[in-house]
């Protein structure tokens, strides 16, 4: 698609704002009623998905251009997915998420980008990665010492795919490092990808750089079919979304899970149970790429029609993706599997949750605001009396992270899989 196949939402976008606001009937308190950060920090309606819908529509009709204001505007934006949750409470037939990254493309196409993006996509173009400064030659470091089968010298079922957060940065290789051998210690018969293993691409995507994505993607999905496993596990949530629900739209057939799902089974089966207990309070943290962008693909052949020339309907029925299917149990039936454990809720979760902050590449490209945005959601946990705040995902864990060290915000950060570890 092109940003002017968006005209008709653009057009049918009805102004009423549930795009900024949790909606009325989960509201838990004014404090923490906003939904979208991007409107939250900057207090200027433009940068809602409304105020995109009207940006998208002003410059298809040549009436705006990507003034540097207007290029970082639209580069503003989390691809958190909240406005398209909050849009489908009450309606059907808007796309918030994909026209803000439309949106996105388009600006990227006309070389309008952020600074900070040069130096990303060159590392993904020179080194397969979205961290600049790592180097593919480097991009298994964190697996020396782990017994573990290359995919590409011997057969195995399941893939692990840690993605370039957890490969590269030193404070959290240790949980892909735990994850791994969780998966080993289980009976898992799994490999990783050696010299095939490199960035998902769902970053770039979430940017705007579609053609990017499009390149890492193919050529994943050709060493996966290769590799000629039957699952794909990994611990991180924008992979997660980039491989479950971009990937399937390339043709991927192979099963994707998170960690977290993996390691529920685990539970289930018996196949993992736990001999120590962990005493602590804790509030677990949705991160927007397992929640409510963790629904799966469902293909979609059809027509879009106008009813009475006013109601835009599909036939057959379009799928609706509105988050209520996104992974919400799993991490919290592992972490209610632990014993000593105890789970607090903060007031926005599951498909309603804040943002980390990292969403969109924004923690690399727009600091600040990403770092504000992680603020936020910290000061939500501590009013919930929890000693740390549980992720599932290497962008919110350091985004958490970075925010507690800055802002001398006091909760610990974990990822759930370091409290199984500490659990066994
Ligand atoms: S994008 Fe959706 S929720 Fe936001 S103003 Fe338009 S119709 Fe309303
Ligand atoms: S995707 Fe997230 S940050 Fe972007 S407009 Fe929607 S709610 Fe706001």
């Amino acid at each position: 698609m092109a940003l002017q196949d968006f005209r008709p939402m653009q057009e049918r976008c009805s102004n009423c704002l549930n795009c900024r606001w949790v909606p009325f009937d989960k509201l838990k308190s004014e404090r923490f009623g906003e939904n979208c950060p991007s409107i939250a920090y900057n207090n200027f309606m433009t940068y809602s998905a409304r105020g995109r819908f009207q940006l998208g529509q002003t410059i298809l009709d040549g009436d705006a251009d990507y003034t540097e204001t207007i290029t970082e505007l639209v580069h503003d934006c989390m691809a958190c997915g909240s406005c398209d949750v909050t849009c489908k409470v009450c309606r059907y037939n808007l796309e918030p998420l994909e026209h803000n990254i439309e949106l996105k493309v388009d600006a990227v196409e006309k070389g309008k980008t952020l600074p900070a993006q040069a130096g990303i996509m060159a590392a993904l173009k020179q080194e397969q990665t979205m961290i600049p400064g790592s180097k593919k030659a480097q991009r298994l470091d964190w697996a020396k010492g782990i017994q573990v089968k290359d995919l590409f010298k011997d057969k195995a079922e399941v893939a692990f795919y840690p993605g370039c957060k957890y490969s590269y940065d030193p404070k959290l290789q240790k949980v892909a490092q735990a994850a791994l051998k969780l998966l080993i210690d289980a009976g898992a018969d799994v490999g990783i990808m050696g010299n095939a293993d490199a960035c998902c691409g769902g970053r770039a995507l979430q940017m705007g750089f579609r053609a990017e994505f499009t390149e890492r993607a193919e050529a994943n999905i050709k060493a996966f079919n290769t590799a000629g496993v039957k699952v794909i596990v990994t611990p991180c949530s924008d992979c997660y979304h980039a491989l479950k629900r971009q990937y399937a739209k390339l043709g991927l057939a192979i099963e994707v899970l998170h960690t977290v799902e993996y390691l529920e089974r685990l539970i289930e089966e018996g196949k993992l149970t736990f001999t120590k207990s962990v005493n602590m309070t804790v509030t677990y943290h949705d991160p927007c790429h397992l929640g409510r962008l963790g629904e799966p693909f469902v293909p979609w052949d059809g027509t879009e029609k106008k009813i009475m020339n006013q109601v835009h309907t599909w036939s057959p029925k379009r799928p609706r993706y509105n988050g209520a299917y996104g992974i919400y149990d799993a991490p919290r039936n592992v972490l209610a599997a632990i014993p000593g454990l105890r789970l607090v809720e903060m007031d926005r979760i599951r498909e309603y949750a804040w943002c980390c902050g990292a969403g969109g590449g924004c923690s690399q490209t727009l600091p600040e605001y990403s770092a504000w945005t992680a603020s936020e959601r910290i000061t939500e946990a501590n009013t919930t009396g929890a000693e740390a705040m549980v992720t599932a995902c290497p962008w919110c864990e350091a985004n958490f992270m970075g925010a507690v060290d800055e802002h001398g915000k006091s909760i610990q950060v974990f990822d759930i899989i370091e409290l199984v570890q500490q659990a066994l």
